[in-house]
């Protein structure tokens, strides 16, 4: 628990939220600033910053709030949903408590997540990078 985080004080029940869904080690509750009806967040109760920081069962966990949550948007709301995690600052990340936003999506809502600005980058480079990546993995896991 960090004592200044603001999702730790949710968990706590010192800040109040709009919960949808916990489990032992997750809890579902909604963006206080959304980008669309129902944008969710889904968390991990333990104070954890990274996905890479992230214990593989309490991943799990987390992934089967974001697909409760997500089967509830689709029927519910008849909407699709990005699946956001903004990992760090550079990537947007303005609470340093891991968080997924769950974000639904209809046509023509004009939500601009997926409309960011795209590399140029040939072919070539694409798979020199998939190779390199795939290396890695088997090298980090030791697979
Ligand atoms: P980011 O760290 O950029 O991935 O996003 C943090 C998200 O948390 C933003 O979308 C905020 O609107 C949301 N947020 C901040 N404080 C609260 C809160 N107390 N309850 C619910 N959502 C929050
Ligand atoms: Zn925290």
């Amino acid at each position: 628990m960090s004592s200044e985080c603001i999702f730790c004080k949710i968990v706590k029940k010192e800040v109040p939220c709009y919960k949808i869904y916990e489990t032992e080690k997750a809890i579902a509750f909604l963006d206080i600033n959304p980008v669309a009806k129902a944008h969710t967040l889904v968390i991990p109760k333990k104070h954890i910053e990274r996905i890479e920081l992230c214990d593989d069962e309490i991943l799990k966990e987390l992934m089967m709030v974001v697909k409760k949550v997500g089967t509830v948007i689709a029927k519910t709301y008849h909407s699709d949903f990005n699946l956001v995690l903004n990992n760090g600052e550079s990537a947007g990340q303005l609470i340093k408590h891991l968080h997924f936003h769950i974000i639904p999506r209809v046509k023509g809502d004009g939500i601009t997540i997926d409309k960011q600005r795209t590399l140029e980058i040939d072919k070539k480079e694409l798979e020199k990078i998939a190779k390199e990546m795939a290396e890695q993995i088997r090298r980090i896991f030791k697979e």
